[in-house]
This record gives C-alpha cells, structure tokens and sequence, in this order.
C-alpha cells in the first residue's frame, strides 16, 4: 500500500446533498483532511476567507494558475474556482487523505493529471427527487433553479467518466457507501504502486 494519502474527488449536481454527506462522513474521522478552494465568487453571509473559500481576485486566481499554482481549475457561473496545489501535496506526503469537492471539469482535469486519484459522484435517486429538492429549498427563484436544473443535467451525464456513484437517497446510507468505497480504494492496484516496485525489484 502507498504511504502517501489518496486524493479523493467528490463531485455531484447543486441540491444532491454532498455537503452534508462529506460533512457526516468527515466528523467522525481523522487523516483526513478537506481541501479548501480557491474562489473569484463574493463570500456569501457567514463564509471566511481560508475557512470555506480563498477568496481571490480574478488577477490573484489568474497569476495563481499562471505559476503553476492550481491543481485544477474551472469556471461555473461566471467564477473561476480552483484547488490551491501545495496544501494538497504537503497533507498527500503525510499520508493524509485529502477531500476535493470539486463540480466535474475540475474533476475531469485530476483524473487526467492524477491517475491514482478516485473519482465519486454523488448523484440523486433520480432526477424528479432532484428537482423537487432544488424547488423546495426555496431560497432561490425559479429561474435560478431552472438554471441549476439545467447544469445539473449536463453533470449527470459526466458521472460515467467518475469511479463510483454513490446515491443520495439517505444520508446514512451515502456516509455508509463513501466510507466503503474509500477505504476499499486504499488496497487498489492504482494505490499498489510502491508494493509493485518492490515486487519488480525482485522479478
Ligand atoms: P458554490 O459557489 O456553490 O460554493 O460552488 C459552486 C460549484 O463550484 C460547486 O459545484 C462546487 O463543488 C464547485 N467548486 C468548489 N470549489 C471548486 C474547485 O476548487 N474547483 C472546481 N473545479 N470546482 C469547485
């Protein structure tokens, strides 16, 4: 088994629940440690800078990326997010786990520049159940959930490219899916590098 920490990619469409499933899972658990965005979108009331987002400016994320600085990065809605590099490799050499929850273009960019990274994505019972949530949130207007509705759509249809689909249809029984496929995901030959090299050195 590799010493360093998987990198795990979360992805899922807008009112599918993956906050709250992450944040469940991630309570009861050490070594692990949730990446933190970096953002041009304005905090919204309550957000911290360096808690929930690095808030940037369009210059400071475009300098970042320019240097090599992203892991990743998307633009959604208008606004550029993107996976600050360093902090995940440091906690990766410790061994920790490291957590991106991350819409699918950042996704599919790990996947290309990460092969051992595992991709989940948490999709909804169907896709009515997601309508009906997104509407009765009702914090938003109905344009905007049209709208959410919409991408939503376009994310479905990524998850073939993920490694797993976890449905939400509870929170207990997602946690409890997340949990299995991570800790399954620790003893896959794409986390086996260091035991193969070592098989090789002696074949
Ligand atoms: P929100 O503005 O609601 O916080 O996030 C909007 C979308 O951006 C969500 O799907 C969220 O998962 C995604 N997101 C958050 N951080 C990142 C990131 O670092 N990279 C990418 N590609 N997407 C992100």
């Amino acid at each position: 088994m590799n010493k360093k920490g998987q990198l795990i990619v979360v992805s899922g469409p807008s009112g599918v629940g993956k906050g709250t499933v992450l944040k469940e899972y991630l309570a009861s658990r050490d070594q692990i440690a949730y990446s933190v965005s970096a953002t041009t979108r304005s905090p919204r009331p309550g957000e911290e800078h360096g808690v929930h987002y690095f808030f940037l400016s369009r210059e400071e994320f475009e300098q970042t990326v320019q240097s090599g600085g992203m892991l990743e990065y998307a633009s959604y809605n208008n606004n550029y997010y993107g996976t600050p590099k360093k902090p995940v490799e440091e906690q990766r050499a410790k061994g920790n786990d490291v957590v991106l929850e991350i819409e699918v273009q950042g996704a599919l960019q790990v996947k290309k520049a990460c092969p051992d990274a595992l991709l989940i994505f948490i999709a909804p019972p169907s896709f009515e159940e997601l309508a009906s949530r997104l509407t009765g949130r009702q914090t938003e207007d109905s344009k905007t959930v049209e709208n959410r509705l919409n991408i939503a759509r376009k994310e479905l249809l990524c998850a073939k490219e993920y490694d797993y689909i976890i449905v939400n249809d509870t929170v207990e029984l997602a946690v409890q899916r997340l949990a299995q496929v991570i800790s399954a995901n620790r003893y896959s030959i794409k986390n086996m590098k260091e035991f193969l090299d070592e098989v090789n050195k002696h074949a």
